[in-house]
Order: structure tokens, then sequence, then C-alpha cells
């Protein structure tokens, strides 16, 4: 069966200096939009509280908000009109998920943050993009570099919009597509996921997926980050070291995507049904050697990689709830050992008699209770 999907291609781009400089403008207009609408919602939102009115943060509002700051900031009008749409629609959203799911207060954005960027929405003839060449409309062609398949999908699917953005020092177009993938074959096997840290994950048939081996990156990360500190802030030596240090976040970064890529194929490819339990489990994060808040991040990626490709292939995807007892509980006849220790790697149910493995039987239990939430 063929399934219509939307993917976000990353395609990296070689803007000449001039051209980083127009893009780097486009990236400080959203920017400025973004903060000045910030700052005006949050003094209306004192004045109408003041006087025991609630003000809603919604897309009149902000639209209104915008048309007043292109006559206050007339050069506003010069730039790309859609992106500086998309900030206030972005604004709308970031408040929406703070009053309806508890997500932090919208924050201004820093020029410091090594993540900029603006999003450009499809609108007539605005993105084009040709084999070698992206042309975004007031800002003009852009060279690019990306894989064969990519560039055989750019030319055959629809365009929803654009997001260009810098990071760690380069430039990328994320071309969002509409585009057609035919469903995996179904292999009648299922799995369950222990996710660990000695082992990246433990899986119900005993097989271990193996943690990534990045402490190169991360010793070179943190040495260069020292460097950095050292440094007069933009500098040429600490341009000079700053490339370096991007260089290494780079390889980092993609080390960990290539490998999630080929981990979350490959498990969609050979199970009908991948349960995992939802992350933030059993401490699991607290261990300090882990460097948590990285580990945390990419754990999340993994996740959503596996859920959006178990969507576009067919597959079945579900998260347990983590505070099902899955190392307690004996597989086979459902005891719940209540003393059980992070330590016990290994511990034998006092009711059947059978001796587990702790990691393998927690992941036989995240099978159980996935099969049984989805039927
Ligand atoms: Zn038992």
């Amino acid at each position: 069966m063929v399934k219509v999907v939307k993917k976000g291609l990353v395609l990296e781009l070689l803007p000449d200096d001039e051209m980083a400089g127009i893009l780097e403008q486009n990236m400080g207009n959203a920017r400025f939009i973004w903060n000045q609408l910030l700052s005006q919602y949050n003094r209306l939102r004192k004045q109408f509280q003041f006087h025991g009115y609630p003000l809603n943060a919604n897309i009149r509002n902000f639209n209104m908000m915008l048309k007043m700051l292109k006559v206050e900031f007339p050069f506003l009008r010069e730039g790309e009109s859609t992106s500086q749409q998309q900030v206030f629609r972005d604004q709308v959203q970031a408040f929406n998920r703070f009053f309806k799911y508890g997500n932090g207060y919208p924050k201004f954005k820093s020029r410091r943050n090594p993540k900029q960027s603006f999003r450009i929405q499809k609108n007539g003839n605005n993105i084009r993009v040709t084999n070698k060449r992206i042309r975004l409309a007031k800002i003009g062609y852009v060279h690019y570099h990306t894989s064969k398949e990519y560039r055989k999908l750019l030319k055959n699917s629809k365009i929803n919009n654009v997001t260009v953005k810098r990071e760690n020092g380069k430039y990328y177009a994320v071309v969002n597509i509409t585009t057609n993938v035919e469903e995996l074959e179904k292999t009648g096997e299922n799995i369950g996921i222990d996710l660990g840290f000695k082992k990246l994950a433990i899986l119900s048939n005993g097989k271990e997926i193996e943690q990534l081996d990045i402490k190169k990156e991360e010793e070179m990360i943190k040495k260069y980050q020292k460097k950095l500190s050292r440094k007069e802030y933009m500098s040429e030596n600490y341009k000079k070291v700053l490339k370096t240090y991007h260089k290494w976040l780079n390889k980092r970064n993609n080390k960990i995507k290539d490998k999630y890529h080929k981990i979350s194929k490959k498990l969609v490819t050979n199970y009908d049904i991948i349960s995992m339990e939802n992350l933030n489990v059993k401490g699991m994060f607290k261990n300090k050697k882990w460097s948590p808040k990285l580990q945390r991040i990419n754990l999340y990626k993994l996740v959503r990689m596996i859920k959006y490709k178990a969507e576009w292939y067919g597959k079945k995807f579900v998260q347990i709830n983590r505070f099902y007892p899955s190392s307690q509980t004996c597989n086979r006849c459902g005891y719940q050992y209540k003393d059980l220790t992070l330590e016990m790697r290994k511990w034998t149910c006092p009711l059947c008699g059978i001796t587990h493995h702790r990691d393998i039987n927690a992941a036989k239990n995240i099978l159980k209770e996935g099969k049984k939430l989805i039927s």
C-alpha cells in the first residue's frame, strides 16, 4: 500500500559571502520580529491583567501587532513576507504550548544562540529547486549539496515550506515535502525494547544494540569549548577556534543521526509491532557519567524516528506507561519481585523458578504490555 507522508529533506547550503549576508539578514529579521512581538505582547498582557482582563495569544492579535511593527520599522517591508508571517504563527504556537500543555513561557531569542533560522511558506512560485540551486523569493539562488536520493525526491514532490537555518557554523535548508512511500512487508515478528545506558537497548529476543562510541568527539568538543572560553569573543583567534569547535560538534551530531536512522529503519523493517517504555524511566538519566541532558535529547530523537518511520511504513509503534514495573515482573508467571535492586543483573522468580536476565525480561514484558495496549 502507498502512503502520503510529509518529509523534511536537509540540504547543506553553500552560500558565498554575499548570500550568507542575506541569509543572516533574514534570520536577524525573524529574530527581531520574534522579540518585538514578544515584548509588545508582554506589555499589553500586563495592561490587560491590570484591568482584570485576559489577553489571548491568537493569530488575529499577533497579525495586528506585526502590521503595527511594519509601520514602525519600514525596513521589514523589504524582507521575505511569508517568513515574517511564519514568525508570528510560531509564536502563537509557542504560547499555545505554554497555555495548554504547560511548556515554558516563550523566550527572547539571542543573536549569540548558535542556532538561527527562518521559515518560508510555499506561495505560488516563491520556492524553486533545480538540480544545483534553490531559489527563494527576495533572497535569490543558493547552491546546495545533498544526496542523490534527495535530489530525486525534490524533483518529484510537492514542496510545502523551507526552513533556512544556521547551526554550528553551517547553513542548511530543510525542505518540507509531501511524498509517497511504499509500506514495508509484514514479517510476523514483534519486538519489545528496553533502553539502557551500558547498552543502548536490549531487545525482547535477546539481541543487543551497542551504545554509540562518541568519546573522541566529546573529548574534542570539551577541549575546544575550554579554549573558546579563554579567547576574546569574536576576535580572529576566537573565530578560528570556533570553526574547529563547530567541526567536532557537527561530527558528533552526524554520527548520532546516521546511527539512529539505521537503527530505526532496521527495527521497522524487521518487526511489525515495536513496543517501548516512555522515557524518563527508572531514573536512567540520573547517571552523571553520561552527560545526561544530551543523552536524553538524543534518545527522544531515536524514539521519534522509530515512531514516524513505523507510521510511514505501515508498522505499529506503542509506548507503555512508565510506571509499569517491567523489570520486576516475571514474564512467565506474572509474579512481581519487589526486592529487585538496580545492581541485580539476574534474578530467579520465587514462584515459578525461572532465572531471568534483568533487561531481557524487562523487554519481554514491554512487548507483552504493548500488545495488550494495541488490542
Ligand atoms: Zn515466575
